[in-house]
Formats: C-alpha cells, sequence, structure tokens
C-alpha cells in the first residue's frame, strides 16, 4: 500500500544536530521522531555494550524488524548516524547533516567523548563518509546535504525539509 505520508532519515556523524533537527521537525509537522539510538536501547536490539567506545552494538536485522511496520506505515523521521541499512523502498528524503570539525570537535569535547571515538567520528565528518554512504545507497535526487553550524541553520533546515513535505504530500495525494 502507498505511504500517505513519506519517511525521511535524518542522518550525519554523531553531534552535528541530528536529534535537535528531528525534535523541531517532528513538533513542526506531526511526524513521528524515531531516535534510532533510543529504540536499540528500549527494545534491546543489541549484542551488547562497547566499552571501550562506550555504545550499544547494534543487531540491525533486529532493530529492522523491530522498525518495519511503524515505517512502512509512514511519516517517521529516523534519526541514526548510519542510513545504508534502511531498504531503499521505505525511504522518501535522506537529510544528511554536516558541521565545520572544529564546531564538531567542541560539541563532542562537551558530550565527554572518549579519545578514540572523539578522533573517529572527527575524521569521518572531515572525509565525508556519511554523505559518501548516503549517495551509494540511495538516488541522488532524493539525498540532501545541509549544514548545521548555527542555530539560524536549524531553523532554516526545517524550513526547507518542511516546503519539501508540502510538495511531497501535493504530489501524493490519493486522487479523488
Ligand atoms: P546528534 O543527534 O547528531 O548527535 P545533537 O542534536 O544531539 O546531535 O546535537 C549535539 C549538540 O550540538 C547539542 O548540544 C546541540 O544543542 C548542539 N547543536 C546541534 N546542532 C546545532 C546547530 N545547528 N547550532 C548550534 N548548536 C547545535
Amino acid at each position: 500500500m502507498a505511504r500517505t505520508s513519506p519517511n525521511i532519515i535524518v542522518t550525519g556523524t554523531p553531534g552535528v544536530g541530528k536529534t535537535t533537527h528531528c525534535e523541531v521537525l517532528a513538533e513542526r509537522t506531526g511526524l513521528r521522531h524515531l531516535s534510532v539510538n533510543q529504540i536499540v536501547k528500549d527494545r534491546e536490539c543489541h549484542e551488547g555494550w562497547d566499552e571501550e567506545y562506550q555504545s550499544w552494538i547494534v543487531d540491525e536485522d533486529k532493530l529492522l524488524d523491530s522498525i518495519e511496520e511503524e515505517v512502512k506505515q509512514g511519516g517517521c523521521i529516523i534519526d541514526w548516524h548510519a542510513c545504508d541499512l534502511f531498504p531503499r523502498s521505505w525511504i522518501d528524503l535522506v537529510v544528511v547533516l554536516r558541521t565545520d570539525s572544529t564546531m564538531l570537535y567542541d560539541r563532542l569535547t562537551a558530550r565527554k567523548y572518549p579519545e578514540a571515538k572523539l578522533q573517529e567520528n572527527l575524521d569521518s565528518e572531515i572525509m565525508e563518509v556519511l554523505l559518501q554512504e548516503a549517495r551509494d545507497a540511495y538516488d541522488e535526487e532524493i539525498v540532501v546535504e545541509l549544514m548545521s553550524n548555527s542555530s539560524d541553520e536549524v531553523d532554516g533546515n526545517v524550513d526547507r525539509i518542511e516546503a519539501w513535505l508540502r510538495q511531497w504530500r501535493q504530489d501524493n495525494a490519493p486522487a479523488t
């Protein structure tokens, strides 16, 4: 059955502002914010805790099984630092957030990230790893790169996504 509301992935290196964007977007659009971090923890879609990286070792099959029904109905904003595990047929828009590395350093330091994890994430942002992953996994027309250095940029990005959503709803309105 066709979705009456689209599914959006908001992805990017940890600290770029995914949660910040998703919360504002969910409030303004009524779409549901699916925080994959939270789901992995709450629904135990993991194979244990990685001490060095201070994060869960995600069981991707279990995660996908757990969210499949909800996502297939549409209207989800998926908030996760990876995107290529989600089937292409589920996804209508992929937003990749980007941040300057000095700013990201400050945000991750404030979060008290362990040194190895901090460095790995900074390298990943500089090397555009998530952007490339998104471009490899989805059609280029649905992948959008947006800057997230300031709160003005959050507002501007949310405005853009809202405009996209209005257009999607017009284009996919059921025939009367
Ligand atoms: P993520 O979900 O990608 O890990 P968060 O949304 O949790 O990132 O943001 C990490 C930190 O950076 C938070 O303290 C948040 O307030 C701040 N932040 C995120 N995006 C911006 C932005 N565009 N401008 C200013 N601060 C931001």
